[in-house]
């Protein structure tokens, strides 16, 4: 997978392909399809929910630019596959899902695996994290109409987003980032590659 999935399609943050080593990707898919779970593609989690194709959980983790004192905000934990990759090169990671029994199996992952620098919620992260926290990274792993406000609000400066921004079932993977050093009060927004992921449901995002 490292070789023929992500080097060769141009992965090359030593952080992010350590980290897509050392995650063991088929104890995050169903039972069934544990087989497949290093096959070149989104694979189906329950809850008409996916894992994301490797190639893009590694493109949007080198897209964040992380180091380890960046404390991040993934929206969408579905499996927890992309928050347990995120925790092996950031500081702190707060992951929210909205769909219970998903969070609840994601957690037992983390705590099967170890990863005590992960931290959940159960609720509706179009409106992002809440408790006045603010991240230096924040990754929307589910496709939004825009990047609301609220969670723009939630970054910090300098901070980076990437999220799935566009249509319901086509969407731009876009990099948002906040300097105000350098750029000012207005944000920089990158588009990167066109991709496909399930829909945010949620105030901000779709309803369902
Ligand atoms: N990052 C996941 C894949 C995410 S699939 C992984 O590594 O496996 C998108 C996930 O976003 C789904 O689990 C879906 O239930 C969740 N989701 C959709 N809308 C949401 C919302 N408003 N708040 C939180 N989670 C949401």
């Amino acid at each position: 997978m490292i070789h023929s999935q992500l080097i060769s399609r141009g992965i090359t943050d030593k952080f992010v392909l350590d980290a897509m080593d050392k995650v063991p990707r088929h104890l995050f898919v169903p039972l069934d399809l544990q087989e497949e779970a290093y096959d070149d593609r989104a694979l189906p989690i329950g809850e008409n929910q996916t894992i994301s194709q490797p190639y893009m959980v590694a493109l949007m983790t080198e897209l964040l630019s992380l180091n380890n004192n960046c404390t991040v905000l993934e929206i969408g934990t579905g499996s927890g596959y992309q928050a347990a990759i995120l925790a092996h090169i950031a500081f702190k990671v707060y992951t929210i899902e909205r769909i219970p029994t998903l969070l609840q199996e994601a957690e037992k992952r983390f705590i099967d695996l170890r990863y005590n620098n992960i931290f959940t919620k159960l609720g509706d992260g179009s409106k992002g994290w809440g408790e006045g926290l603010l991240f230096d990274r924040i990754i929307i792993t589910a496709a939004t109409p825009s990047v609301p406000q609220v969670i723009i609000n939630q970054l910090a400066d300098p901070g980076i987003i990437v999220a799935p921004v566009g249509e319901r079932y086509s969407q731009s993977l876009v990099i948002i980032t906040k300097d105000t050093k350098k750029y000012g009060n207005t944000l920089n927004t990158q588009y990167q590659t066109p991709c496909i992921f399930v829909p945010l449901i949620g105030k901000y995002g779709w309803s369902d």
